[in-house]
């Protein structure tokens, strides 16, 4: 059976990855330093404890389980803090991923899957996003994404290093079988935010804006489903293993949701009343983000199971009320 090196197996993104790669027949090796993972979420394959700029540590990791392939989903992804501290950002994302990137070459690993982001365009000139759409990234999280992708092309022209770079727009939701989901700490995605309002774990959800140039002022965003982003990812694994080229493709639904249609939608689900205070922007938020995933769709072959918002929420309170009843 194929091993596939998984950084960041232990997130959010990764473990529903190394689930879809497992039913897929893969043996996905979860490297993970466990910062922000959780060695419970890695269930379909080894976890290997490491740093990516642990040369040495990752040498052993893929001497020992001889992946065909790497998934690249580790780094640190809170994009008010890039801004704060960017040297973390650059550091961990890009020197981290150099590191990666060098150790594949040197292990002859010819085949790269890379966890990047709609943070790479910056703010849109035109929706939805198309991936010619000009990258200019406006903050130190973005940019650190951006950057790995351009490392990518060119470990292409030197080394013969395929890689896809999958640009995700607002991944959420929990694995339908209830098996893994979302657990960052701290948490500051809007969808487990309103899910905590709803449970009363916070008194309520803060509105970031409401003076927005958006049919009811506040942001819209496209939600994907982290099942379906897997999906997408063994799909991109497989091409690049049949010899497919370097590329990027996006990764939404097409379809934005404002801030209040979320609230909305989430008590509709769970039945439960979600307080919502309005409050100032949050700085660095776009208006609108929404993404056009034709690409991948019509060259993959990529066609979501989970993406009508309802679905998406009521996996992600699956799982929510599911740590309450303390099984994990
Ligand atoms: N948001 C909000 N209140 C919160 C968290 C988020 O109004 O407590 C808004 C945020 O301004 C954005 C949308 O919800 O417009 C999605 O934010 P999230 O942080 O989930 O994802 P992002 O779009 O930043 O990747």
């Amino acid at each position: 059976m194929s091993t596939v090196l998984v950084t960041g197996g232990a997130g959010y993104i990764g473990s529903h990855a190394c689930k879809a790669l497992a039913i897929a027949g893969f043996t996905p090796v979860s490297y993970d330093n466990l910062e922000h993972g959780h060695a419970e979420a890695v269930r379909w394959g080894p976890l290997e404890q490491g740093d990516l700029a642990d040369r040495a540590r990752l040498d052993a990791v893929i001497a020992q389980h001889r992946p065909v392939a790497a998934m690249h989903f580790a780094a640190y992804a809170y994009v008010g803090e890039s801004v704060t501290d960017p040297g973390k950002y650059y550091r961990n994302n890009v020197v981290g991923s150099l590191s990666l990137l060098e150790a594949l070459r040197d292990h002859g690993i010819r085949a790269c899957v890379f966890s990047s982001t709609c943070a790479t365009y910056g703010v849109p000139q035109q929706l939805p996003l198309t991936e010619d759409h000009p990258q200019q990234p406006i903050n130190p999280y973005g940019a650190s994404k951006r950057m790995v992708e351009r490392m990518l092309a060119d470990f292409d022209a030197a080394h013969g290093l395929r890689s896809m770079s999958l640009r995700y727009f607002n991944a959420a939701g929990a694995d339908p079988d209830g098996e893994t989901g979302e657990g960052h700490d701290p948490e500051t995605h809007l969808i487990p935010l309103v899910l905590d309002a709803a449970a009363g774990k916070r008194p309520h959800i803060t509105v970031f804006g409401t003076d927005y140039a958006t049919p009811d002022g506040t942001c819209v965003r496209d939600y994907i489903h982290v099942s379906d982003l897997a999906d997408a990812h063994v799909l991109a694994l497989r091409a690049l293993l049949e010899g497919a080229a370097t590329t990027a493709y996006n990764l939404g639904n097409g379809q934005g949701f404002s801030v209040r249609e979320v609230i909305d939608c989430a008590q509709r689900v769970t039945g439960r009343e979600v307080p919502a205070v309005l409050g100032p922007r949050r700085a660095g938020d776009p208006p609108t983000l929404v993404g056009d995933a034709t690409r991948i769709r019509r060259e993959l072959g990529w066609s979501p199971r989970l993406a009508d918002l309802d679905t998406i929420i009521a996996t992600a309170w699956r799982w929510h009320t599911r740590l309450d009843a303390g099984n994990r």
